[in-house]
């Protein structure tokens, strides 16, 4: 395929394999395994396979492989590997590297998910020291000879606090670790964590990439040495590769993901300024948003303020969930970067297994309301907004 190809281009063609019925749309190999022509082909397979040769779906499928040369060529890395779900490509990243002794530095402000991996790995002897991403001179007191990984969402959730790839990644490498992003929040619509400085970049494909909240999915991006090294050979082992059927609908999703995320930035952004200073907030969160403190670092790292969007009600709780339950359009549940308009009361749901005190730490208040803005009529998700606020 051609590096000349801009985004779009390439979220519709790269990576495409044909069978010899040069089928159009990209085929579901819906298949664990491969015929060998003899015993002796099957033996050379298995000393070291070529490019288009595969062994056993958990290890790499056509349909996966296609999915993997397209979010590679967008993301700017040289491989890909698909993943079962968000979190075995969260927990393959961090795992494949670490072993007892090693040390791992992590941004607080984490998914709870996230935040459970590094514990199992602590119980076998990893050192995790978690700080507040956004301070710079924490990460950088943090650091220790044996530090091997610095991991951080690079916009947290729910609370949307904007973390300085660059920034984190020149205090990492000058102490010699790899900086893992989990990118899901930016998408990689609006991912250049590569060119800032990230060497593995992680997605759960679940959110913007299916795009129609249908199947779950996890891919981790980096070069072919870790990819097809030590990334690769611990998922492939421990099953948590992604299945083909998974893969050809991210595929298709891949197809639609620049028109989606801009279309739904485009009406985070639409929403943030119309419902700012309503009276039942407390405060409005939107990177976009020029009071958010992180704003400037928001729009130098990803160009977009995204395209999710928090509400505090100053009510709290009883506010926030009259302001739920008056939604028309925006459903209450908790996937994000869906096409539908979703709205996530983290503290009683995504959130709700931490301290009162620990969502405190990470912004998580009675009243927090997480919108994940989805491809309707910006006019009406704005009208929907209002009168739900109106409605408090
Ligand atoms: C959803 C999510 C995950 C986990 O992804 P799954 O596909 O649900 O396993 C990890 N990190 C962030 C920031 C997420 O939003």
């Amino acid at each position: 395929m051609s590096t000349d190809w801009n985004t779009r281009t390439k979220l519709v063609h790269e990576g495409i394999r044909r069978s010899q019925y040069g089928e159009m749309a990209e085929a579901l190999f819906l298949t664990q395994g491969f015929v060998y022509p003899s015993a002796e082909a099957a033996e050379a397979r298995f000393i070291g396979a070529g490019e288009d040769e595969f062994i056993y779906a958990r290890y790499g499928n056509p349909t996966t492989r296609m999915f993997e040369d397209r979010i590679a060529a967008i993301e700017g890395t040289e491989d890909a590997f698909a993943c079962a779900s968000g979190m075995a490509a969260i927990n393959g990243a961090l795992t494949s590297q670490l072993k007892a002794g090693d040390h791992v530095v992590a941004a607080r402000q984490m998914f709870g998910s996230c935040l459970h991996v590094l514990k199992v790995l602590s119980g076998f002897g990893v050192g995790v020291t978690l700080v507040d991403g956004t301070k710079l001179y924490e990460w950088r007191a943090a650091m220790r000879p044996e530090t091997k990984i610095c991991f951080f969402e690079s916009v947290s959730n729910p609370g949307l606090e904007v973390i300085d790839i660059a920034g984190v990644a020149e205090i990492a490498h000058a102490g010699g670790a790899v900086v893992v992003v989990d990118n899901v929040f930016a998408s990689p619509i609006f991912s250049k964590a590569v060119a800032q400085g990230a060497d593995i970049v992680v997605y759960s494909t679940t959110k913007h990439i299916d795009g129609g909240g249908r199947a779950l999915g996890g891919v981790v991006c980096g070069t072919r040495a870790f990819i097809r090294g030590p990334l690769e050979t611990y998922v492939k082992h421990t099953g948590g590769a992604m299945s083909p059927f998974h893969a050809w609908i991210m595929l298709s999703g891949m197809q639609t993901l620049d028109l989606r995320v801009r279309a739904q930035a485009a009406n985070a952004a639409m929403a943030a300024s119309a419902v700012a200073g309503h009276a039942a907030l407390a405060r409005t969160i939107y990177p976009g948003l020029i009071d958010h403190p992180q704003h400037a670092l928001a729009m130098a790292q990803m160009g977009s303020g995204g395209t999710m969007l928090c509400l505090d009600l100053a009510g709290g709780k009883e506010a926030a969930f009259r302001f739920l339950n008056a939604l028309k359009i925006v459903s209450i549940s908790n996937n994000l970067g869906d096409a539908k308009s979703i709205a996530t009361h983290p503290a009683t749901t995504t959130h709700k297994n931490l301290s009162e005190e620990d969502r405190a730490v990470i912004g998580i208040t009675p009243g927090l309301v997480r919108i994940s803005l989805g491809i309707e009529d910006g006019a009406d998700l704005v009208a929907d907004l209002r009168q739900a606020l109106d409605a408090v």
